[in-house]
């Protein structure tokens, strides 16, 4: 099945409340234009719920678990969008049930929306949209670029959201019969409840392995390469996946005991982890200084951006731009060590020299891995990567894979020079080094 299949299939679930509402729709709930809308409310509210919950739950964050569905950065997508989507039902919702109102009187429609008194059902709706707006806002670039410790501790306004969306429910629900109404939302609630606790109860004290930092090399000037060493049970991965590490340097000036996302850049073979950090942020920048011997936290792996083997019947074309290239670093460091023939062409995309970071390694890795083919495009002498580059530099693109993973600007570009050379889009896989 294809990652996008199985994304696919998660929307299919979350809206299967909603589906069976409109199965089991009565004569009566379409009698009039006015019951029609009191319906439509019915179905966004059940189907808004349902989704918010659909939503809490992809947050589990298992390793593995995210693998099929084409990895965590994807499945986070679809926690996003369903989160959105959500959203935007649960705020249709009570407008269709006062329009419905309305023909009614204009005081019944205003008191759909308008809560007073004791009137508990109304007040948990609009205290848990309320929370929806205020932590789900700051994860969209439409008001600015988010800040990312800001709008995690906003996100934890999350799971009061819920229970108020639930306590709505419970209060005034009455589509589907009492029982079934409460399997429902009892069973979708607990299955929520297990992944919040999984991710923040078990995978906290028993998901995170215990690892101490071996070495720090220094490959280019704002960019270090930890190796760590396991003080306990290794960390099984696959090349070119990526785990959450935590630091736990107590002279860390940023960012220490704060979990991050890096990729790991050895081959899954080596005795110990590497991973290689450029100072993007605080916590970036503050770990360029970290401690040999320090401990550190790692959690994972996740991801699923490359296929788990590589063979020259399956050509790939794999497209870098800056510390996107960790991925890349790590997948051909496992491949150089299988030493078996590949077809892989390899389009390294930095600003100018001073960029190109590990040069000599990959220079080194296509002498000695057979089919690997590796090149550098520098964009203040060449500017953006585009179609001549690409057909001069790569043998038949339409028939390969491509694997395009840096900053947002060249991803977009890759795509679309890989699109105009053939490539079917099934065949362009993206990693994205931004979770928001
Ligand atoms: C799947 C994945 C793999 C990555 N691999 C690497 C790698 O191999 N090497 C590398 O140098 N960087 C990698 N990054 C990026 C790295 O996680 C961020 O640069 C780092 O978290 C920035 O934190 P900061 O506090 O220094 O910067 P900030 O100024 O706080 O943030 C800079 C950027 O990083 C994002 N960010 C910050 N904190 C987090 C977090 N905890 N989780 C997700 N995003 C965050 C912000 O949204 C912002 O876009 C990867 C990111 C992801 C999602």
């Amino acid at each position: 099945m294809s990652p996008a299949l199985a994304r696919s299939l998660i929307w299919v679930a979350a809206l299967l409340p909603a589906l069976a509402v409109v199965v089991l729709i009565r004569e009566g709930d379409l009698a009039s234009p006015s019951a029609a809308l009191n319906f439509l409310g019915r179905l966004t509210g059940i189907a808004g719920l349902a989704l918010m919950l659909a939503s809490a739950i992809l947050s589990c964050r298992v390793p593995g678990f995210d693998r099929p569905f084409g990895g965590l950065t994807k499945l986070w997508k679809t926690h996003h969008y369903l989160a959105t989507a959500a959203f935007l039902l649960l705020l249709a919702h009570p407008l269709l049930l006062a329009f419905a109102a309305a023909p009614v009187s204009m005081e019944a429609a205003v008191a759909t929306l308008v809560p007073s008194g004791a009137n508990w059902g109304l007040w948990t709706g609009w205290a848990a949209l309320v929370l929806m707006m205020l932590f789900l806002g700051p994860g969209y670039r439409f008001f600015g670029e988010p800040d990312y410790q800001r709008w995690k501790y906003l996100h934890r306004l999350a799971a009061p959201a819920v229970i108020l969306a639930l306590a709505h429910t419970f209060l005034l629900a009455r589509t589907l019969p009492w029982f079934w109404e409460m399997v429902l939302w009892v069973g979708l609630a607990a299955l929520a409840v297990v992944s919040i606790s999984y991710r923040f109860v078990w995978s906290r004290t028993f998901g995170r392995l215990p690892y101490r930092i071996e070495r720090v090399e220094r490959p280019a000037n704002n960019v270090v390469e930890l190796e760590l060493a396991a003080a306990g049970q290794p960390l099984r991965y696959e090349a070119g996946q990526f785990v959450y590490l935590t630091p736990r340097d107590p002279n860390l000036a940023n960012g220490r005991g704060e979990e991050h996302p890096y990729t790991l850049s050895s081959a899954p073979g080596e005795p110990n982890l590497r991973i290689a950090i450029k100072a993007l942020g605080d916590a970036s920048r503050a770990i360029q200084d970290v401690a040999v011997g320090s401990e550190a936290l790692v959690e994972g792996p996740y991801g699923g951006f490359f296929p788990q083997t590589s063979s020259p019947e399956a050509p790939e074309l794999w497209i870098a731009g800056g510390i996107g290239v960790t991925p890349f670093l790590g997948r051909a460091r496992h491949l150089a060590s299988l030493g078996e023939a590949v077809d892989i062409v390899m389009i390294f995309c930095v600003q100018d020299e001073a960029r190109a970071v590990w040069l000599d390694e990959f220079r080194e890795l296509a002498s000695r891995l057979p089919g690997f083919v590796f090149n550098m495009h520098y964009f203040y002498q060449q500017g953006p990567l585009d179609g001549t580059f690409l057909s001069e530099h790569c043998p038949n693109v339409a028939a390969r894979t491509v694997y395009i993973c840096g900053p947002g600007p060249l991803l977009t570009i890759a795509q679309q020079v890989a699109l105009q050379a053939g490539v079917p889009r099934t065949r362009i896989v993206t990693e994205e080094f931004d979770l928001l």
